[in-house]
C-alpha cells in the first residue's frame, strides 16, 4: 500500500498524442506501439517524460517479440512519482521512481520499465495465489526484463555494470 500524493491539477484532462500540459511543471506525452497500445507518460519534466516514453516504447516492442499472446490492454499510463523507490504495476498504469527516471542509468530504467510492463502481460497467466510463491511471478517478469535490457543496451561495459549491480552496490 502506498500513500499517493494528490493528483496534479489538470492531470485527468490531458489526453491525445504528444500532448503537453499548459502547466510547465507537468508534462504528458503519449505514443502508440506498433501493435496499437497507447503508452502515456506523466511527469514534471518533458525531457524525463520523453526518456521514459522512449524506454517504454522500446521495451514494449521487445516484449511483444518474446511473448506470443497479445497484451490484454489497449493503453498503459506511466506516472513518475517523487520520493518513491522502484516501481509498481497496477492494472493499466505503472508508477516509477521519478529519481530513477531522472538520474538512473539506462539499464536500470529499462529493466524497471520492462519488468513492470511484463507483469501486465503475464499477470493473469502467472499470478500466484499465495505470497509463498511470489518469486515465480517476479522471476518471470525479471527474466523478460533482462532480455529487454540485453536487447536494447548495446554497450557491453554498461550491461556488465548493470548485471554486477544486481549483486553489489556500485
Ligand atoms: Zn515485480
Amino acid at each position: 500500500m502506498h500513500n499517493w500524493p494528490p493528483w496534479p491539477s489538470g492531470f485527468h484532462e490531458n489526453c491525445g498524442a504528444h500532448h503537453q500540459s499548459s502547466n510547465p511543471l507537468e508534462s504528458q506525452l503519449s505514443r502508440q506501439t506498433s501493435f496499437g497500445v497507447t503508452v502515456r507518460v506523466n511527469g514534471d519534466s518533458r525531457a524525463i517524460v520523453l526518456r521514459v516514453l522512449d524506454c517504454a516504447l522500446a521495451s514494449f516492442e521487445i516484449l511483444a517479440g518474446l511473448i506470443d499472446v497479445p497484451l490484454p490492454l489497449n493503453k498503459i499510463d506511466f506516472i513518475l512519482v517523487p520520493e518513491y523507490d522502484g516501481g509498481m504495476e497496477n492494472w493499466g498504469h505503472i508508477t516509477i521512481s521519478q529519481s530513477l527516471a531522472t538520474t538512473g542509468d539506462d539499464a536500470h530504467l529499462i529493466y524497471l520499465i520492462a519488468h513492470e510492463i511484463a507483469h501486465h502481460w503475464i499477470g493473469n497467466r502467472a499470478t500466484i495465489d499465495s505470497w509463498n510463491y511470489i518469486c515465480l511471478q517476479e522471476d518471470i517478469a525479471d527474466w523478460l526484463a533482462i532480455k529487454a535490457v540485453k536487447a536494447l543496451l548495446t554497450d557491453e561495459i554498461r550491461l556488465q555494470r548493470f548485471q554486477l549491480a544486481q549483486y553489489v552496490e556500485i
